[in-house]
This record gives C-alpha cells, sequence and structure tokens, in this order.
C-alpha cells in the first residue's frame, strides 16, 4: 500500500545548513567537484540536487572529472552493465588519485541501497570516502561534513521513506526543468529492482508541487517534466488524495506553455487522465507507455497486471482523444522462459502499435527481484538474436509511423545545435519526436515554429515557418 508521506523538519533542515556552512568554513574542503550520473531522469534530477548543495558548500563544478578535487558518482542498478560500468569508473578514479592525492570519491543512488552493497563498498573500495543511498540523499551535508574529518570511509544506507522539500537544485538547463511529484514504486514488477531500492510509493503534497512549478516559471522555464517511477498512480499516498489528472489540471492553470511528465504504467492509465489531456493545449500530445511484452503469460509473469487487450485498448483511446499523439515504450527480451512464440507476440504488438520510439533491453537478473529466481533464464545468444530482430522490426517501422509528421506544423524547444552542421539546432517537438531545423545557437533555450519536410533516421526535418502561419 501507498504510504503517506513523512516530511523532513523545518528542524531537520536547519541542521543540514548548518553543516553547508560548516563546510564552507573548512580549510582543507574540495574546491571543486564533478557528478557523474548514470540511469534515469529521477537519477539526473537527483544529480541536480548534489550539484546545488555543493555549489552551498563553496566549490565550482569541473568540466572533467580528473580537474574535480571531489568527484561523486550517482549510480544505477536497474540493469547489470549500468552498475558494472560505475563501478570500472570508480576504480579507475582509484589511479587518478596517485597524482591528485586529495582527491575525494563519492558513490550514491540507487547501487548503494542494494542489499549487501554497503558491505562490499566497505570491504573491497576502501579507497571510497563516502558512500550513502537514495533515501539519504537530504543527510548529504552532514555525511560529507563526517566524510571531511575522517580518516575512515562514511557509508550510510538507512531506509528513510521521506520527501525532502527545499533542497537546493542546480539546474542543467534553464528553459527545461524536472520536477519530482512523487518518490518509489509499490508494483514490484517482478524483473525491477526499483521498489528495493527507491523505497514505497509517496506522493508530494500538491501545494508543493504547484510551489516548485511557480518559481521554475518565474525564471522563465518553457517546459516542465514531472517525474515519478508511475505518476499514473499519483496521489493515493496523500492525507487528501489527488488523482495525477488533478494535478494536472492544477498546474496547467499557471499557464507554463509546455507539460511533459514519465513514466507510467498502464495499468493506472485512466480515462481521466486521457480526457485532460484531450483537452489541454499545455499538456504535450506525447505518452510513454512501458508495455514490456505482448504476450499475456509474460506479461503475468512480470506481475505487469495488464493484458496486450487491455494495453491495446488504452493505446487506442489515447489515440482516438489525442489525434497524432507521439508514443513510445519500453520492451524487454528474454525474460525467463521467454518462447519463440511469445517473443513473436512482442514483435506483433509492436507492428500493431506502430510506436515513435522504443526502448529495448535484454532481461537482466536483479538479485533479489522474483523475477531472477525463476526457471529457464533465456541463454544470451538466443536474447542476442531477438533483440536484434525487434532493434531492426522497430527501426523499419518507426521510419514509416514518422513520416506521418511530414507537412504539419510543430513546435520546438531548441536544446543546441545540431550535430551535423553548424547551422541547424534540434530539440524536442511536441510530439517528443526529434526536430532538426535550420538556426543558431541564439534559438537555443526558445521554442520554434517549423513544418515538417522529412525524417532522418530517428529525426525530423524541418523549416522555420512563422507563429502567424
Ligand atoms: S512500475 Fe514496475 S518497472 Fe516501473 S519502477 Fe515500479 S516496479 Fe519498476
Amino acid at each position: 500500500m501507498a504510504r503517506t508521506a513523512v516530511k523532513i523538519t523545518e528542524e531537520e533542515k536547519n541542521r543540514q545548513k548548518d553543516f553547508i556552512r560548516e563546510i564552507r568554513e573548512l580549510p582543507q574542503r574540495p574546491q571543486t567537484y564533478h557528478v557523474v550520473t548514470y540511469g534515469c531522469q529521477m537519477n539526473a534530477h537527483d544529480s541536480e540536487k548534489i550539484a546545488g548543495m555543493l555549489e552551498e558548500m563553496g566549490m565550482k563544478e569541473a568540466a572533467v572529472r580528473e580537474e574535480a578535487d571531489f568527484v561523486i558518482f550517482n549510480t544505477c542498478c536497474v540493469r547489470d552493465n549500468a552498475e558494472r560500468r560505475a563501478l570500472g569508473n570508480v576504480t579507475w578514479l582509484k589511479e587518478v588519485r596517485k597524482t591528485h592525492p586529495n582527491l575525494m570519491i563519492a558513490v550514491c543512488g540507487c547501487m548503494i541501497q542494494e542489499p549487501g552493497m554497503a558491505e562490499k563498498i566497505l570491504k573491497q573500495y576502501r579507497f571510497i570516502d563516502l558512500a550513502f543511498g537514495t533515501a539519504n540523499l537530504h543527510r548529504f551535508p552532514e555525511l560529507m561534513y563526517s566524510a571531511l574529518n575522517s580518516d575512515r570511509n562514511v557509508v550510510q544506507v538507512a531506509d528513510e521513506d521521506v520527501i525532502a522539500e527545499g533542497l537546493p537544485v542546480r539546474r542543467q538547463r534553464t528553459d527545461a526543468a524536472y520536477l519530482t511529484i512523487m518518490y518509489g514504486c509499490d508494483n514490484f514488477c517482478s524483473f525491477c529492482i526499483v521498489p528495493y531500492v527507491r523505497g514505497r510509493e509517496r506522493s508530494r503534497e500538491p501545494e508543493d508541487i504547484l510551489r516548485e512549478a511557480e518559481e521554475l516559471q518565474k525564471t522563465g522555464v518553457k517546459e516542465i517534466m514531472l517525474l515519478g517511477q508511475n505518476v499514473n498512480s499519483y496521489g493515493k499516498s496523500l492525507s487528501c488524495p489527488m488523482s495525477f489528472a488533478g494535478l494536472l489540471r492544477r498546474l496547467e492553470q499557471l499557464g507554463i506553455p509546455r507539460i511533459r511528465f514519465m513514466t507510467s504504467h498502464p495499468k493506472d492509465l485512466s480515462d481521466e487522465l486521457i480526457e485532460t489531456m484531450s483537452g489541454s493545449s499545455h499538456i504535450l500530445p506525447q505518452f510513454h507507455l512501458p508495455v514490456q511484452s505482448g504476450n499475456d503469460e509474460i506479461l503475468q509473469k512480470m506481475n505487469r497486471h495488464y493484458t496486450r487487450e487491455k494495453y491495446l485498448e488504452r493505446v487506442h483511446k489515447l489515440r482516438e482523444a489525442v489525434p497524432g499523439i507521439g508514443l513510445s515504450t519500453d520492451i524487454i527480451v528474454g525474460f525467463p522462459g521467454e518462447t519463440e512464440a511469445q517473443f513473436e507476440d512482442t514483435l506483433s504488438l509492436v507492428e500493431e502499435v506502430r510506436y515513435d520510439g522504443a526502448f529495448t533491453f535484454i532481461y537482466s537478473p536483479r538479485v533479489g527481484t522474483r523475477a531472477a529466481a525463476m526457471d529457464h533464464q533465456v541463454p544470451d545468444e538466443v536474447a542476442g538474436e531477438r533483440i536484434k530482430r525487434l532493434i531492426s522490426l522497430q527501426e523499419e517501422l518507426q521510419k514509416e509511423t514518422l513520416r506521418r509528421f511530414i507537412g504539419m506544423k510543430e513546435e520546438v524547444l531548441v536544446e543546441g545545435l545540431s550535430r551535423r552542421s553548424e547551422e541547424a539546432v534540434s530539440g524536442k517537438g511536441r510530439h517528443a519526436v526529434s526536430v532538426t531545423l535550420p538556426g543558431n545557437l541564439g534559438d537555443v533555450g526558445q521554442i520554434v515554429s517549423c513544418r515538417i519536410t522529412g525524417v532522418r533516421n530517428n529525426t525530423l526535418i524541418a523549416e522555420r515557418i512563422g507563429d502567424e502561419e
């Protein structure tokens, strides 16, 4: 069951601020920092909070990790390769310390919350100065202070399902911002470690979310991305429950031009949300709806609580209510016991839905999850061959699917110069598809009107038009 969230107290917030002040005054504190981020948008936003706290401690960001006095790895453990990469990079930094003896190394994030990881860090990675889990992020100043005043490594992995309001944030972008609306997850999909490392589902109070959105709007932010592991079940844990659609309607009234959200669970995608999207000019016509598999038996083993039919019904309803909606998904291949016929059900679902984008993964067993203990793990070579077929099908279909945008007017929030040309810029359109159009650095952070003229790989090509067109 979702729990009513406990906010950290004002007293605790002030205690952490005191540690920040103490660190600023320490003569031996690092002067520069670098944050290395792995994983999802939630982690990227946590890194912005870490950077915010480090700046308040008086440190400046170093462009590359080799030049920093303090390097922190914000890790992900959702897939095995992210975990291995993080540990590999941490070990590599040990070599850097030979020429930079005062270098401080910290590791935080989901990986640290994994059962047994803290003990492993203490034993095998003694050169790490500081390690803490996602639940302890708000205590970072206190832990940093301890690490700076100790010869031993400081490790904290307390299970604190709290909500920390008001942490300093150093945002990566000024035109678009992440806004977390809830933490944790109660779904326990059998392949997923998130509920074990990010805790149970807890929602922020709508007033706190609205206040943050208003502050962002005042700074000129044009787009907010609402974040949560399953935003569709937002509000169930509040003392006065509110639906996600209800929250969206309140946010919409602020008038921020673009509102997006991530991630949704198909079982919680309500008619109310679809109706809210259909009548809105601020909520962007895009939806990331992870399907994971096209086969009912596999979906049941994944503990997903929907069938292929139910999923397709939701897709149909979304498309009916929001014509032309941009649709993307996540798919896992090689789930334990997946037969060739069951995999082909996934291929046929992809053919039927025709996504604008798909994140495809080979199943990666995570210790402690139910799927890791299931019989008939699919051999690597079989899973490898299946994912190639899936990617090839998706690429072929995507080229066709994206052609529906040709001739359409689109508005693009420009993110930067195109990688191919200094006379072109790129960014995301309202449908979440990348668009490249003529432009220059002056367009970055602006919403530019354009007309789609073509498709190149996964990107739309466009020409500029006036706003009045
Ligand atoms: S909904 Fe499922 S896949 Fe998503 S975070 Fe929760 S347990 Fe993991």
